[in-house]
């Protein structure tokens, strides 16, 4: 455990050298974590009791006080539920940037359709490139431009199909950078208007 000497010295002495449990006054009183640190409990003083030993392996006969474990329990379920929470909210992420990814492919389908089954070629990075995109908020209007874009060029005879993908990566990026230009400078605008107040 990572329970400083000092902490250690602190928390017995709190307790008057007494298991917090039992009261017994066992020469080699041991520091217990009331929430284990494996729930999320702190090595602060306010989680930590002195215990005998009989009472840290959990083989006393008597029963640790009633409050304190409907309060150790009640917080493992409150903190179970938020646990649960936040890898509900990254699950949340996860899908929602699969689904972006996922319409950025269909897009590329649709817009590079030469029937017959065939479409234009998507190179290994495709998703990579996709991800950042959602990443950074590309709005998938932009994107189908730059498909369409891209497909013109190709009929043109004026790219191959083979750099069509990262072509059209590469307009992304130019609109974006113009997006983000715009996007500052009216921010700014808006920031100086206010006197320096938020943009909203
Ligand atoms: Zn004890």
């Amino acid at each position: 455990m990572s329970v400083s000497k000092r902490i250690r010295f602190e928390v017995l002495r709190r307790d008057g050298y007494k298991c917090h449990y039992c009261h017994s006054r066992e020469e080699k009183l041991t520091i217990d974590h009331v929430i284990p640190q494996a729930l999320g409990g702190s090595d602060k003083p306010d989680n930590l009791v002195a215990c005998c030993q009989a009472c840290n392996i959990g083989k006393t006969s008597i029963n640790p006080d009633e409050p304190l474990v409907a309060q150790v329990e009640k917080w493992a379920e409150t903190f179970h539920y938020y646990l649960k929470a936040a890898q509900d909210g990254i699950k949340t992420d996860i899908e929602e940037e699969n689904e972006y990814v996922r319409s950025i492919f269909d897009l590329w389908e649709q817009i590079t359709d030469l029937g017959d089954g065939y479409r234009y070629p998507l190179p290994d990075t495709w998703a990579k490139t996709a991800r950042y995109w959602h990443g950074i908020g590309v709005d998938v209007d932009i994107i189908e431009h730059a498909f369409r874009l891209s497909r013109e060029r190709c009929e043109l005879g004026k790219l191959r199909i083979g750099n069509a993908y990262n072509y059209a990566a590469g307009i992304v990026g130019n609109l974006m950078r113009d997006a983000m230009d715009s996007a500052r400078a009216w921010t700014q605008d808006a920031i100086r208007q206010k006197g320096g107040g938020n943009a909203d």
